[in-house]
């Protein structure tokens, strides 16, 4: 029997949550993405999520961040607006309607002051990878009104719930659930099946996706694409489960039966959005 409390996402569910923009859109209104990501020694991670953004449809990407990698997504990415921040503060930025934090962002005194002023917004914010690390240690940033999206993988998750790595690989499902209801946010939690969680929501089971996205990189495409989402006005879990889902056909497409590097991915997200729309 089908399990009530797990729902299926299809292509044609995604087809429809989906964003277009319409004759009375503009680039503001379409959707303005913070990313807080990238550090001297991560300059790639930035890179890659500004290009799941551009390619998620964002309106405008605003990226942020230091030296490096705001030189890496300058040169890369002539589309964003790039700040170079002198401190650990986003009031120069502009107005975004949500940020990314974490991707290659390091763990240092800088990056903690960074997600702090970050979380600090009204807006909601996707927290990943090295943002996971700090909340993990500094779980007071997590508390905020605005909405919360972490999209751990295993390891990430056992940090921020004190789990062990193999009870989360075992039960992937209970522990998603768990951390969303613990930690107060929606969760997406990463690997070779991915799943959806969300307090009082069906969790949701990711059905796309290739064993060729486990490379380096493709979680920063993925942080963009489900941040771009957000920007869009998609609630946490509609934007988790449609990134999930367009991320896994992306990768599909990049991968094709054989070895795709992670900008790959981000370049086969429109293809996957007509992929999606096609079927529907
Ligand atoms: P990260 O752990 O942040 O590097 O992200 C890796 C990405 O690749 C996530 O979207 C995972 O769901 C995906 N991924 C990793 N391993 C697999 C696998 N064996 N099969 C399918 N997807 C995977
Ligand atoms: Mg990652």
């Amino acid at each position: 029997l089908p399990d009530p409390d797990v729902a299926a996402l299809t292509g044609r569910d995604v087809d429809g949550l989906l964003p277009r923009p319409g004759g009375e859109s503009d680039k503001y209104r379409r959707g303005v993405l913070g990313v807080a990501a990238g550090s001297d020694l991560f300059t790639g991670a930035a890179v890659l999520a500004v290009g799941g953004a551009l390619r998620g449809g964002a309106g405008m990407v605003r990226y942020a961040g230091r030296e490096a990698p705001v030189a890496q997504v300058r040169a890369q990415w002539p589309e964003a607006v790039v700040t170079l921040l002198d401190e650990p503060s986003i009031e120069h930025v502009g107005r975004v309607q949500a940020w990314v934090l974490g991707p290659g962002l390091g763990t240092d005194a800088w990056a903690h002051e960074l997600a702090a002023r970050v979380l600090a917004t009204d807006v909601p914010v996707l927290v990943d990878a090295d943002g996971l690390t700090l909340v993990s240690r500094d779980p007071g940033l997590l508390r905020r009104a605005a909405p919360v999206l972490i999209t751990p993988h295993a390891g990430e998750l056992s940090r921020l719930i004190g789990a062990d790595r193999a009870a989360i690989e075992a039960a992937r499902l209970e522990h998603a659930r768990r951390a969303a209801a613990e930690l107060g946010v929606t969760v997406l939690l990463k690997g070779s099946t991915t799943v959806v969680a969300e307090e009082g929501r069906p969790a949701r089971v990711n059905v796309t996706g290739t064993p060729w996205l486990a490379t380096g990189g493709t979680g920063d495409v993925l942080s963009g694409l489900a941040g771009a989402l957000l920007a869009q006005g998609l609630s946490c879990y509609d934007a988790a489960s449609c990134a999930a889902f367009l991320h896994g056909v992306a990768g599909g497409l990049a991968a094709d039966g054989a070895p795709l590097a992670a900008a790959d991915v981000a370049t086969a997200i429109p293809a996957a959005m007509r992929t999606v729309a096609e079927a529907a």
